[in-house]
């Protein structure tokens, strides 16, 4: 059995708990088993839609205690949901949340461990081969977790969501081994734009931007295209943005659909962050910045004049759809 941990902040599935779902009916087609679910607390929504997503059954630990986040709490309930339907392999979310989980969960499990996999596993025998990458995505590594149980967790965007089945059921359980010894006194959520890590669109913005005043223009064209904005490190180190936009090898990584970079000369850094983008495009007004060379598509010339061309024309084709 294939057990995936479906991340449900607030009650809600995003997109990250349907690539989990995904990936591990995938895993289990390949392994010949089934693929179960497990979610975690008591204002969970509609579970069972997993099930379109190939879960053959859903396992809701129906328990207050799971409401808020502790990680200890969390890797209890999943490693006794793993024992009870009998998991070999289990499927979490590169997530901050799935990162605290997965290291407590392999102690728990005395399970092998191989974060931030981008891609289905290859079965050799008893071992799965699952491949990540290295020194900040310039290499492939592969790594064959020959254990009884194995965890896999799945970075961003590695699966599309399928929607290949129809709603599963719903069975519900209580946590009988509370680890938690944090007590959480208030929650702050952080309203407004798609957080960085699940964005598929982004807006960034370097250095060239010349001042914190002129980021009206990075914002409209984030505004009009749905996306989310980042920055380049000394644009945060500057306190120009705050750090939770600065990405590359010392700040956020992402593989968005769509990272557009605006006055960004692509220092080797910045690429680690960001080079598992799909598409990326670059404006820059020297055509020797280094981040030509990892652009598919590269406008030659000042931001200043080029983004509110842009903004206007992206606003011109949504208005024509
Ligand atoms: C250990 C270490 C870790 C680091 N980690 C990170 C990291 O995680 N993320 C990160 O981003 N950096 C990181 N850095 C810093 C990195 O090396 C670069 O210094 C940084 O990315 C440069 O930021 P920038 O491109 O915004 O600025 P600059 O290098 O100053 O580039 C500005 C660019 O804007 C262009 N430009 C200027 N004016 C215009 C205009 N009007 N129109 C169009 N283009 C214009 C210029 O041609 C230039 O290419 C790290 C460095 C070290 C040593």
């Amino acid at each position: 059995m294939v057990l995936v941990y479906a991340e449900s902040p607030r009650g809600q599935f995003k997109k990250n708990a349907y690539e989990a779902v995904t990936y591990g009916k995938k895993t289990a087609d390949l392994l010949g088993t089934s693929c179960a679910a497990v979610v975690l607390g008591t204002s969970v929504q509609q579970a069972g839609t997993l099930g379109n997503y190939g879960a053959s059954k859903v396992v809701q630990v129906n328990d207050a205690r799971l409401d808020t986040f502790d990680s200890q709490n969390y890797a209890a309930a999943i490693a006794e949901t793993a024992r009870a339907v009998g998991a070999s392999v289990i499927v979490l979310t590169h997530s901050s949340t799935g990162k605290s989980i997965a290291g407590r969960l392999s102690v728990r499990l005395e399970a092998g461990l191989a974060s931030g996999v981008n891609a289905l596993p290859v079965v050799q025998g008893s071992a799965l081969h699952v491949n990540k990458t290295v020194f900040s995505g310039k290499a492939i590594a592969e790594y064959a977790l020959s254990s009884p149980i194995k965890i896999i967790s799945l970075i961003g965007n590695a699966v599309r969501p399928e929607e290949t089945g129809s709603a599963a059921t719903v069975e519900n359980t209580t946590l009988s081994s509370a680890q938690g010894r944090i007590r959480i006194k208030e929650v702050k959520t952080q309203e407004g734009r798609v957080p960085l890590p699940e964005a598929e669109l982004v807006v960034s913005a370097g250095r060239g931007m010349k001042d914190p005043a002129n980021w009206g223009i990075v914002e409209e064209l984030a505004e009009v295209l749905g996306a989310t904005t980042a920055c380049s490190r000394p644009v945060a180190d500057s306190h120009w943005r705050p750090h939770h936009e600065h990405v590359g090898q010392t700040g956020v990584a992402i593989r968005p659909n769509l990272y557009i970079a605006l006055g960004i000369s692509g220092a080797i850094q910045h690429l680690a962050g960001v080079n598992n983008s799909k598409v990326i495009v670059v404006v820059n007004k020297d055509p020797e910045a280094p981040f030509f060379k990892a652009a598919d598509y590269g406008v030659e010339g000042d931001l200043f004049e080029v983004v509110p061309r842009l903004t206007e024309a992206v606003r011109k084709f949504k208005a024509a759809q």
